[in-house]
């Protein structure tokens, strides 16, 4: 039986609590996943509590190269969750990778729609993608939390499978329609060192930064930990 308290608000330090022993289920008993006698993070709960923190831009080095793997599936790994998912939801964004927060691990957050107007939610460990041997490509506009305000048309194949691990380490796969297939493959480039930018010609490069540049004043340093400012 699954068994953890559901509560709305959590301490932005709850998985201490787990690992001190003090987060028990109605019965008394500590709070375990359903893969073992493991301390239990779900999703709704990783959702549900964390810091926004400030995001990293273009530039800063976390961004340009490959990230370490996760090894470690622990409280350690869910409080970076906590904490991407409220910053992922601070920026109004449709996923962070953990380097957007400076994180050097191969993990991302998703919360966006899919080709079917569902919301889909969730996380990916150690994230690698498949695409069609011929795939459909679907232009839309795109654009990178870490190069806040600006967007262009890129190309991309409108259908992604993406395999990696979740929270505990068990293997998952999320196929990706829509949006979330445009995300999946935008956060999987991000642990691999490559944003959206590679991906375009030096022109369309340029009008990008022009786009933030006209809007930077806008994006505190620290944004989203302070907000985004009006003018
Ligand atoms: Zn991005």
């Amino acid at each position: 039986m699954i068994v953890y308290i559901r509560v709305s608000k959590l301490p932005a330090r709850f998985p201490s609590l787990v690992q001190l022993g003090l987060l028990l289920a109605p019965s008394g008993e500590p709070v375990f996943s359903p893969y073992g006698r493991r301390p239990w993070m779900p999703l709704e709960q990783l959702l549900a509590s964390g810091t926004v923190l400030p995001i990293t831009r273009w530039g800063n080095p976390v961004l340009h190269r490959p990230c370490r793997p996760v090894t470690e599936f622990g409280p350690d790994l869910w409080n970076l969750l906590c904490d991407m998912f409220a910053t992922n939801t601070a920026a109004t964004g449709a996923g962070l990778a953990a380097p957007q927060i400076g994180v050097d691990l191969a993990v991302f957050v998703y919360d966006c729609l899919d080709a079917f107007d569902r919301r889909r939610q969730g996380l990916v460990c150690n994230p690698q993608i498949t695409l069609a041997m011929e795939p459909h490509l679907d232009t839309d506009y795109e654009g990178c939390l870490s190069l806040p305000g600006a967007y262009l048309p890129v190309a991309r194949p409108d259908f992604a499978i993406c395999q990696g691990q979740d929270q505990f380490g068990e293997p998952i796969s999320v196929k990706g329609t829509g949006t979330l297939a445009r995300c999946l493959q935008h956060e999987t480039g991000h642990l691999n060192g490559i944003v959206m930018e590679d991906h375009l010609t030096a022109s369309e490069r340029r009008d990008l930064r022009r786009q933030h540049k006209q809007v930077a004043v806008n994006y505190p340093d620290d944004w989203p930990a302070s907000p985004k400012l009006s003018h």
